[in-house]
């Protein structure tokens, strides 16, 4: 890795200055890193751990100026622009990769790939005109997911349609956009993979970690809880798109778990809100070992150094002061303003057995109010149980690629 001009600094790039940025530079700064990110908002929360370019994506001579100041640059969410990514990849060593990035912003090239890779995902359908709609129905049946192809997060650009009246509402608020139907996945738990890659290939992952959303936002994640069988299966399918992307930097898979199977949900290739507790519970964070991975250093040990539950925070914080007298609570705040829906931070309790660490959830539930006990519950419940009850049962596995890719 080329050296920086500042007294021998590694200068890291990052396109995005949300709160991914702002954890990668709060993790990068004690190795000697400096930040400089790019975002159109002059408010972006990374900006006091760092140098904000404040532009919009598409202004290619901003994104020039940013490469010229930096060694290697990164991104913090996957809608940048892909000619943006790939003027920043011929100007400066860029990871992940653009290929990586454009596969990852399409959910329906997404899909695609996983299917040829033999990763079980949901049946899916290509809807790009009104006909297309009654044909994927007729493919899927209800209950099922109609999504925008593109540019869709946390349920955001999707509508369940549970029967033949849903149909016409949904075309009417989704027409016009590339979209997707997928079968709508009765699961019994929700959870995702991180893992990390270096250029030499060496690969590591953190826990399999459980997820609870609420409206389609996620709320809380518990790692370790799941049992080897299922990571097993996700560490396989993670090796098979580090290889395939000969990828560079840390990964996030989501999963519907159904059955003792994994299906996956969609892949983030980037740090991740459910990576939040490797923060204050492993001996490397994701945010770290990213920063490890793209500036060739050696990767960190991802083992468990304590038994932590992280906690959302989304539109407004909870009161602080309180909170932190629940023993084992690590409070982050993103310095963003609070509004309806927008995540501000986020606090990760850790005990050293599960037992304590359960009492201390349930403290945080208590003082926390609202819903926050239910969500605990599905948390706490067996993987046969949780989550959303319908009676169809039905992925796309590797035997039904050749129907499924004419789609
Ligand atoms: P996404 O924005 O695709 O990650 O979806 C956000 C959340 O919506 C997921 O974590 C699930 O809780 C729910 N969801 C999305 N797609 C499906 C599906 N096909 N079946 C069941 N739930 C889904």
């Amino acid at each position: 890795m080329a050296r920086g001009r500042d007294q021998g600094a590694d200068r890291v790039g990052i396109l995005g200055g949300g709160q991914l940025a702002r954890m990668l530079a709060l993790a990068g700064i004690p190795l000697g890193c400096k930040f400089f990110f790019l975002d159109p908002s002059a408010g972006a929360c990374a900006a006091t751990t760092g140098t904000l370019y404040q532009a919009n994506f598409s202004d290619l001579d901003a994104v020039r100026a940013l490469a010229a100041e930096i060694d290697v640059a990164t991104f913090d969410f996957e809608n940048v622009p892909a000619e943006v990514a790939r003027e920043m990849g011929r100007l400066r060593p860029f990871h992940p990769s653009v290929a990586a990035l454009e596969f990852c912003q399409d959910r329906l090239l997404e899909k695609r790939l996983l299917l040829e890779l033999g990763i079980p995902v949901p049946l899916f359908h290509a809807v790009d005109a009104r006909p297309d709609l009654m044909a994927a129905i007729d493919r899927i049946g209800f209950p099922a997911v109609l999504k925008t192809r593109r540019l869709g997060y946390d349920g955001k650009g999707q509508r369940i349609l549970r029967q033949p009246e849903d149909l016409e509402p949904a075309w009417q608020s989704h027409g016009g956009s590339e979209l997707i139907l997928e079968a709508f996945v009765p699961f019994d738990a929700e959870c995702s993979q991180l893992a990390v890659r270096d250029a030499g290939g060496e690969v590591r992952f953190w826990p399999l970690t459980r997820n609870v959303h609420d409206n389609s936002v996620l709320v809380l994640s518990q790692p370790g809880v799941l049992g080897r069988d299922l990571q097993n299966q996700a560490e396989h399918y993670i090796n098979l798109l580090f290889d395939r992307w000969q990828y560079v930097g840390v990964m996030a898979v989501e999963f519907f778990v159904l059955d003792g199977e994994l299906q996956v949900n969609e892949i983030a290739p980037r740090v991740h809100n459910s990576g939040h507790w490797t923060i204050d519970a492993a001996v490397t964070s994701q945010f770290e070992n990213h920063l490890r991975a793209i500036l060739g250093l050696p990767l960190g040990d991802t083992s468990m150094t304590s038994f932590p539950v992280m906690f959302n925070w989304i539109g407004e914080l909870p009161d602080r002061n309180r909170l932190l007298a629940i023993p084992g609570l690590h409070w982050h705040d993103y310095g963003k303003s609070a509004r309806p829906g927008r995540k501000i931070g986020h606090a990760t309790v850790t005990a050293t057995d599960q037992a304590t660490l359960m009492n201390r959830c349930s403290q945080m539930a208590a003082e926390l109010g609202g819903n926050w006990a239910e969500r605990l519950a599905l948390l706490q419940s067996s993987a046969g149980q949780a989550g959303s009850a319908s009676p169809s049962r039905r992925s796309t596995s590797p035997e039904t690629l050749s129907t499924i890719s004419a789609a």
